[in-house]
């Protein structure tokens, strides 16, 4: 499923290629995603320029003269930069056709992601104005994550994939935080003190940013047919290594289940 760093990922590969065009058409070859695709969209988008290309969460945004694209790749989603007259494939979903003769495509094999269009401040969007401040940014640090926890009895791995706490960690991502804070995923949100809320703080930045810095390898894998984008190697101290040593201790990493998720820790390293 694509997190955080993909999709931020994908925002820096097609940003030089969709940036600053007009957009001539966008077809919406079928309207059945994860919320149906509104039929006035695509003669609204017609004709206007595109800006710039943001992230807010797990959303792209393509910031035009009067409004804002909103697209979401959901479980399968990915977009990639083609020649206008590509032939389209299996589930390819949603053009944006652009000056340039290329197009923005859309293919979602499984049909979660999403496609629509703000008019005025996309933050007051229904589907944002509850999520959490941005990982990657000053607002979320220590005091805010101790702040947002503290109150809360649930497993601290459970919290932090809260989006209405934490945006942008994902199943993997929360195992490889909590490891690098040296914090067990099943202890209770409240238990953290200020310095091990720091500490996760600064570990969920170092795993996304470690994980979109990986992904830059990929950029140039959203222009043309190609290689398949989106998704890339890092390495992983917990994640799928049960049984394993850990990387650090030696001591064989453990595994359960906790809110239907697999679920990755050192019994040594995280207290
Ligand atoms: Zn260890």
């Amino acid at each position: 499923m694509p997190e955080l760093p993909e999709v931020e990922t994908t925002v820096r590969g097609i940003a030089p290629h969709v940036a600053g065009r007009l957009i001539t058409r966008l077809t919406v070859h079928d309207p059945r995603l994860r919320w149906r695709v509104d039929p006035k969209l695509a003669e609204w988008a017609r004709g206007q320029r595109i800006h710039a290309v943001q992230r807010r969460a797990k959303y792209l945004l393509l910031q035009l003269e009067r409004g804002y694209l909103m697209i979401h790749l959901g479980m399968s989603g990915s977009l990639r930069v083609l020649p206008v007259r590509t032939a389209r494939e299996a589930h390819d979903h949603f053009d944006v056709e652009m000056d340039s003769g290329w197009m923005l495509r859309f293919n979602d094999p499984r049909r979660f992601g999403s496609l629509h269009h703000v008019q005025g401040d996309p933050s007051a969007h229904a589907l944002l104005k509850k999520l959490a401040p941005e990982p990657l940014e000053d607002a979320f640090d220590g005091a805010y994550l101790h702040r947002v926890l503290h109150p809360r009895r649930v497993a601290v791995k459970l919290a932090i994939m809260n989006s209405q706490l934490v945006v942008g960690v994902g199943n993997i991502y929360a195992s490889e935080a909590l490891f690098r804070a040296g914090i067990r995923p099943g202890r209770a949100a409240r238990s953290l003190t200020r310095a091990q809320s720091a500490a996760l703080a600064a570990a969920i930045k170092a795993v996304l940013t470690d994980a979109i810095n990986a992904g830059g390898t990929t950029l140039r894998n959203y222009m043309g047919a190609d290689g398949a984008p989106g998704y890339f190697k890092q390495k992983l101290f917990v994640y799928g290594r049960a049984g394993e040593p850990c990387l650090v201790c030696g001591t064989p990493i453990k595994q359960r289940v906790m809110g239907q998720r697999a679920t990755f820790w050192c019994a040594v390293c995280q207290r």
